[in-house]
């Protein structure tokens, strides 16, 4: 691809002078094999000059020259609430376009988060109705899928069924995946919403299957290193059984407003500030993870 061909070629000219200055550099620590960028919760709208504001801050993120980005959902603000309009979903996908557009030569794997499909639509039979518009205007192949880089493999789940699990038939799906992998194979899972995390106390918002999910990681603990998520926006990370939960805040922050009374600072959701996180996947599975608040 036209990005990693630059990349490449500017990874090999890189020396000693990009090696200082990581942000400015494509250059990778030793040994790392991908460095990807996990912007999440985007929550994008067309008001308040959120465009702008929004794509000012990807511009931060692509001086860290990520090979590709992960977005974890909730890209538009809001279609899932009632009484949501065609009109006001269309605006919100066109707030997406206009960013999505400026990271065009790159890959973006997204995850489709709560606030994205439209429910409340007149007819079901509509093409706008639920995931199938969210999928489309997403550019993904469908709710849930995996892929390869690297010698890394990629689950991508959609937490989108009852009471925030995969369902039988994605759980079954999930299973078949990790077991057709070879032996070692140094997998990433990003999810919507967080499959084990610390702020579940504070806020909510975890799997209701995270025990099932545990289970089934510890059964590929050979493969399974780091699970991604959003949907808090907080910041926190936990480790068990050999693997890493990030949960990466959001790029919105409280949602492009300035905050309330528990707010510590402007922008923020009660302690985090927004952000991106920047991910180092090293060969032998090992993995760096580093939240960037903005402004
Ligand atoms: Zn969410």
């Amino acid at each position: 691809m036209k990005r990693r061909s630059f990349f490449e070629k500017a990874g090999m000219l890189a020396g000693s002078v990009l090696v200082s200055s990581p942000i400015l550099a494509g250059n990778k620590a030793s040994g790392s094999v991908l460095k990807v960028a996990h912007i999440t919760d985007v929550h994008i709208r067309p008001e308040e000059n959120v465009p702008v504001r929004a794509i000012e801050w990807l511009e931060k993120v692509k001086q860290h020259q990520p090979d590709f980005f992960l977005n974890g959902g909730d890209t538009i603000n809001d279609a899932a609430y009632q009484g949501v309009s065609r009109a006001r979903t269309l605006e919100q996908w066109q707030a997406w376009d206009q960013f999505r557009e400026k990271i065009s030569d790159y890959d973006v794997f997204s995850c489709i988060g709560n606030h994205d499909p439209w429910w409340d639509v007149p007819s079901k039979e509509d093409e706008m109705y639920g995931k199938p518009y969210v999928v489309k205007r997403l550019g993904i192949p469908s709710p849930y899928y995996s892929f390869d880089k690297g010698n890394w493999h990629f689950i991508i789940l959609d937490g989108n069924h009852e009471g925030i699990s995969l369902g039988v038939e994605q759980m079954k799906w999930l299973e078949n995946d990790l077991d057709s992998l070879a032996h070692g194979t140094p997998t990433l899972v990003m999810s919507h919403f967080p499959i084990t995390s610390i702020t579940n106390d504070l806020v909510g918002g975890q799997h209701k299957d995270h025990k099932e999910l545990k289970d089934l990681f510890f059964k590929h603990k050979d493969k399974v290193k780091v699970c991604l998520s959003g949907h808090q926006h907080l910041l926190d990370r936990a480790w068990y059984n050999g693997v890493h939960y990030f949960c990466n805040g959001s790029l919105s922050g409280f949602w492009w407003g300035d905050g309330d009374e528990q707010s510590a600072g402007k922008q923020y959701y009660l302690e985090t500030p927004p952000g991106y996180a920047i991910l180092e996947l090293f060969e032998n599975g090992d993995v760096t993870n580093t939240y960037y608040p903005l402004p």
